[in-house]
């Protein structure tokens, strides 16, 4: 088993009809940079900022941060890294804040709303982002957008951040893209495209948005959410709208990790696949025996599907494993 991760990390990642397709790593603590160098990630396609800010009383400071991003940057030199702005939540809320782990933190107050009634926190993580990557590219990934305004906010407080940093800094080096995790940045893609680099769809919170169902609850959680035709006529029109822009989409939720799910997101015209480290070799392994072509052909027929019963059975039954 093991030497045969070994064989495939070295690998791109690609179908067995030969489709290839980057796939990236969610990286949330600095353990999961070398996991994700050790399996060999094309990049971060989703690098999650909240951990040093939630267990601590406390913020952290801009030195504290650059260090902690510029562990990406060591991991991954030359590739892409997506740094999320703070994306605070129910769970994943600041202790010293006073915020409290509010449950109402998943219905509003969230996210970029927080850090726009907190703007020095946003300006020290994005001094912090900039400093950190010393002149080289620099992803900026926007969470929780249900605006073009939200993006516009955002973009003009990072250039104002970085312009009262001494010496200030350059935003010559930034690229934007927004998560699309609500009902409103689906509807709003062609839009918000005229801002941004690329999209990034967060399924977990498309789907928690969407169907109405707390991600937190266990009396909730099901695995057929993720097989709702709602949400995979979503990920099409974002990929539509957003290829129509010339903008490319990645899935960062947790369903990009399953092989069923991922062989059909890239089936819907999905650009890439950013999963937890740990996920890749299997994941590679498992598409590299599976073929996207009959499933792409099915495409329109799987989008007409009404019930969940009927995605979840067509998606198992195309995903077959070839050897
Ligand atoms: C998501 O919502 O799918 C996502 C990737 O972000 P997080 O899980 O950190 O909210
Ligand atoms: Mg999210």
């Amino acid at each position: 088993e093991r030497t045969e991760f070994v064989r495939y990390r070295d690998e791109p990642a690609r179908t067995i009809d030969g489709v290839e397709f980057d796939l990236l790593a969610n990286i949330a603590l600095g353990t999961d940079l070398d996991v994700a160098r050790e399996n060999r990630a094309y990049g971060v396609g989703l690098y999650r900022t909240e951990f040093p800010f939630i267990v601590r009383d406390g913020l952290p400071t801009v030195d504290e941060q650059v260090r902690i991003y510029a562990k990406a940057y060591d991991a991954f030199p030359t590739e892409p890294i997506a740094f999320r702005i703070l994306d605070l939540a129910a769970d994943k809320f600041l202790p010293s804040m006073g915020f409290g782990a509010s449950r109402s933190a998943f219905h509003g107050y969230r996210s970029i709303r927080v850090l726009f009634d907190y703007p020095h926190i946003l300006r020290d993580q994005v001094q912090a982002f900039a400093m950190a990557a010393r002149g080289r590219p620099l992803r900026i990934l926007i969470p929780m957008v249900t605006s073009v305004d939200d993006v516009v906010r955002i973009k003009r407080l990072v250039a104002g951040a970085l312009a009262q940093a001494t010496p200030s800094l350059s935003t010559g080096n930034i690229v934007y893209g927004a998560m699309i995790e609500t009902a409103a940045a689906v509807e709003l893609v062609a839009d918000v495209a005229r801002e941004v680099e690329f999209f990034s769809i967060g399924t977990n919170d498309l789907i928690q948005y969407t169907l109405v169902v707390d991600r937190d609850d266990p009396r909730l959680a099901s695995e057929r959410h993720s097989y709702h035709p709602a949400i995979w006529r979503m990920i099409r029109r974002v990929v539509v709208e957003a290829h129509r822009s010339e903008k490319s989409v990645t899935v960062c939720g947790e369903m990009a990790a399953k092989p069923d799910l991922a062989l059909a997101l890239l089936a819907m015209g999905v650009d890439a696949l950013s999963v937890t480290p740990r996920a890749i070799p299997p994941l590679k392994r498992a598409l590299a025996r599976m073929a996207l072509e009959p499933l792409r052909a099915m495409r329109d027929e799987i989008l007409a599907l009404a019930t969940e019963d009927e995605v979840l059975a067509t998606l198992r039954g195309c995903s077959s494993e070839t050897s």
